[in-house]
C-alpha cells in the first residue's frame, strides 16, 4: 500500500477556516522505546504544535492510548494544547464513571494476565485507571517468538464482548468502549477541518470518523512491522517525517493568516 504523501493537502489545511490538529504521541510525535516512559517526543513537532495552538482558528489536541498522568510526564505540551488520555476516556477534565461489574472485570482480567506472564520476568500488565494492558517489549528484543505467543493467549481470553485492542507489542482490555474515534467524532463536529495522525491500530477508530473524501485529512504512520490496512488517506514512514510536516504547517499557516 503506498498513499500520497499530505504535504499535498498543506495548502487546504494552511487555509481551513477552523481546523483541529489531533496527533497520536507513541510512534507519531514520539519515537518507540522498550521503555514507555525513557522517550522524548520530537523537539520539532513539539514546537510545530505549540505554534499551530497559537493561532487563531487553531486547535490541537494530543491523542493518545497513555493514561493521561502517563502521557504528561513524556509530553512537555499543555493548555492551550489539549492532552487526551486512555483512548479518550481521560479528557483534561471529566470521564465516564466505571461500575462494580466494570471494576470487577478489570481486577479478572488482570489476575489473568499476571497469570499468564509468571515465568517471564520482563512482561508487564500496566493498570490504567479504564483498561488494563499487557506490554512484552522488552521480551520481544530477546525472545520474539514468546513475546507473539503471550500476546496471542492474552488475545484468546475470555472478555464478555468488552473490547480487546491489539498493539505493538501490547494487548489491551477495556472495561469501556470508549475509542480514539468516539472521541475525536464528538470533538471534529466544532471545526471546518480536523487533521489526525497516528500510526497503530487503535489510530484506526480515529481514522475511520474523518471525512477524508471531504473536509479532513488522515495520515498513517506507516513502519514496515505495520498492517497495511488503513482508513487514511495520506501517508508518512517516520516519526521525523511527521515532524517534518508538522513544521511545514506551522509554518503554511502561519503565513496564511498573516
Ligand atoms: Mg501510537
Amino acid at each position: 500500500m503506498t498513499l500520497p504523501d499530505p504535504h499535498d493537502a498543506l495548502a487546504y489545511l494552511a487555509h481551513a477556516e477552523t481546523l483541529l490538529i489531533c496527533m497520536d504521541f507513541d510512534g507519531t510525535i514520539c519515537e518507540l522505546r522498550p521503555d514507555a516512559y525513557a522517550v522524548t517526543p520530537d523537539p520539532r513537532a513539539i514546537d510545530a504544535l505549540q505554534t499551530l495552538a497559537g493561532l487563531p482558528g487553531t486547535s490541537v489536541a494530543i491523542l493518545s492510548g497513555r493514561h493521561l498522568d502517563g502521557l504528561r510526564r513524556v509530553c512537555p505540551l499543555g493548555p492551550p494544547v489539549a492532552l487526551v488520555g486512555s483512548h479518550g476516556a481521560e479528557p483534561t477534565s471529566g470521564g465516564p464513571a466505571l461500575s462494580a461489574d466494570d471494576r470487577a472485570y478489570l481486577d479478572a482480567i488482570q489476575a489473568e494476565l499476571e497469570q499468564l506472564i509468571d515465568a517471564h520476568p520482563t512482561p508487564f500488565v500496566e493498570s490504567k485507571p479504564y483498561q488494563r494492558v499487557l506490554h512484552v517489549a522488552a521480551l520481544a528484543e530477546t525472545d520474539p517468538e514468546t513475546a507473539a505467543s503471550l500476546l496471542q493467549q492474552a488475545l484468546a481470553l475470555p472478555t464478555g464482548g468488552r473490547p480487546v485492542t491489539p498493539g505493538h507489542n501490547v494487548v489491551e482490555f477495556s472495561a469501556i468502549d470508549t475509542t480514539k474515534g468516539t472521541w475525536l467524532a464528538a470533538e471534529k463536529t466544532r471545526f471546518a477541518a480536523t487533521l489526525f495522525a497516528g500510526d497503530d491500530v487503535t489510530d484506526e477508530t480515529a481514522l475511520a470518523v474523518l471525512d477524508t473524501a471531504g473536509t479532513d485529512v488522515g495520515i498513517k504512520v506507516q513502519r514496515p512491522s505495520s498492517p497495511n490496512d488503513t482508513a487514511a488517506n495520506y501517508q508518512l514512514g517516520s516519526v521525523a517525517e511527521v515532524a517534518n510536516f508538522l513544521t511545514a504547517l506551522a509554518a503554511a499557516r502561519q503565513s496564511a493568516q498573516a
